[in-house]
């Protein structure tokens, strides 16, 4: 599907704004007469060449600075492209984006438009593509690793390899489509086809159980602070968001609304939020729309933290307890710590309560093995295991969508070799719509919006 592009593009890669280095990339097949322009004589393809940079028409110097001449097809895009590497101010910058755009044929390029150019002429499957886009956008570490091995192709080649085996299913079957008069469907090659089927949709589901790790990677894991009213919650937060150097951004709603705060948590992002109190009653409307948003924070919670206070549970384990989610994965903190006459007794008074967490967010006691908890916690959540794992609901829709027509094949009477080999060609259609193989056009654009200019 190699697109013919008659113009060629340009952009600003580099971030915008003062810095040391700028640096400004073009595809197309243009690019050679614009370093012709510029920086002539043209470097040698793939060395990196100082020169000076001139205005095309007048030759008034701009800069100098590092240029590239990258012919294609063994480039990025897979066209001819070029890159000047300048002094990164913003009148350097300007000057030589005009300077290119003197030069005939010439178009600013649009957001992606570099990653779409090498998508369409095959250099890139779809999922390296998102592999981009989740490495320009990683913040932690564990984000980076993941976005690495998406952009390296560890997605692409996983679904490559079944889509393979889905094609030589079908043409077997074709085979025997083609040739009615040697028969029915012998017995050995339906039974062939029933198990490989099988196998690789078992393959599917091991692959699709995977807990979300990689969408939670991708997303951040949802830490939900729960309690009920005043026994710490917005303290804790804030103490944590204080304590953490890492905070990446910080979102405030009102008093009663949901407030998130972003950490970096040994190379885990991490999304806590702080949530109004859980009451039994309330008359208040605005109290009762808050529980309803806490309630459900709650469902799809990727971990709860559900906080009681010192002074609650010597009034009463019950009163602490009653709203409390019964789930073994509930992160249990008591607050408040500082003001508990003897702590270890209180903590042993109350069975459920003996794995749970002290701490104050007052004094900040125990507030240390609070966030190695939540680290630990999250990377149980999505670290990274010996398998490659997906990390969109789109890759996840598609699958699911693939292992409907496998399971068809499966449970399939062979009887009729046309009904299965539509539903082996359906399941590798949705595989090849991950990887942008086929029927691609819609996903296209939604893809690529992920991308800033220059990219
Ligand atoms: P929330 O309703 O659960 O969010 O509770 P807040 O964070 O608003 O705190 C309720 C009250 O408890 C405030 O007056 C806090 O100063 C106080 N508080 C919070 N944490 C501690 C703590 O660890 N020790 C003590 N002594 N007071 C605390
Ligand atoms: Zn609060």
């Amino acid at each position: 599907m190699t697109a013919a592009h008659r113009d060629t593009i340009f952009a600003l890669s580099s971030g915008r704004g003062r810095a040391g280095v700028a640096v400004i990339r073009l595809s197309g097949a243009g690019a050679g007469a614009v370093v012709d322009a510029l920086a002539a004589p043209r470097p040698a393809a793939r060395r990196v060449s100082l020169r000076t940079i001139v205005r095309p028409g007048s030759g008034e110097p701009l800069d100098r600075g590092l240029v590239l001449w990258l012919p294609g097809p063994e480039s990025f895009t897979g066209e001819d492209m070029a890159e000047f590497h300048v002094h990164g101010g913003p009148a350097v910058i300007s000057g030589v984006l005009g300077a290119i755009g003197e030069v005939g044929g010439m178009r600013p390029a649009e957001a992606g438009e570099f990653t779409r150019r090498a998508f369409e002429n095959g250099r890139l499957d779809l999922t390296e593509v998102e592999g981009i886009a989740d490495m320009i956008d990683a913040e932690t570490e564990a984000q980076r690793r993941q976005a690495l091995r998406q952009m390296e192709g560890a997605l692409g080649t996983l679904y490559d390899r079944w889509r393979a085996d889905l094609v030589a299913m079908m043409a077997e079957l074709e085979a025997v489509i083609d040739f009615p008069d040697e028969g029915d469907v012998p017995a050995e090659l339906a039974a062939g086809i029933g198990r490989r089927a099988a196998d690789l949709a078992d393959e599917m589901r091991a692959h699709m159980d995977d807990g979300r790790r990689g969408e939670r990677l991708r997303d951040g894991i949802q830490v939900v602070i729960a309690g009920r009213p005043n026994v710490g919650k917005s303290s804790l937060l804030n103490q944590l968001a204080r304590r953490d150097a890492a905070i990446v951004a910080e979102r405030a709603g009102t008093t009663r609304d949901v407030i998130e705060v972003h950490l970096d948590l040994a190379g885990y992002p991490v999304i806590l939020v702080d949530t109004a109190g859980l009451r039994e009653e309330t008359g208040d409307e605005i109290e009762r729309e808050g529980m309803a948003r806490t309630r459900n924070r709650l469902d799809t919670a990727d971990l709860v933290v559900w906080v009681t206070s010192a002074p609650d549970m010597e009034e009463g384990s019950d009163g602490a307890l009653s709203d409390a989610p019964v789930d073994s994965e509930t992160l249990w903190v008591v607050n408040k710590s500082d003001l508990a006459e003897d702590l270890s007794a209180l903590l042993k008074s109350c069975p459920g309560m003996t794995r749970a967490i002290p701490i104050s967010a007052l004094t900040g006691a125990g507030l240390d093995g609070l966030i190695a908890e939540l680290a630990r916690r999250a990377q149980a959540l999505a670290g990274e295991g010996e398998h490659v794992v997906m990390t969109r609901a789109r890759h996840r829709a598609a699958l699911g969508e693939c292992l409907e027509h496998l399971d068809r094949v499966v449970s399939g009477t062979i009887s009729e070799p046309e009904l299965v080999a539509e539903d082996l060609r359906r399941a590798a259609h949705a595989l090849g719509r991950i990887v942008g193989r086929v029927d691609v056009e819609d996903l296209l654009d939604a893809i690529f919006r992920e991308f800033c200019i220059g990219k």
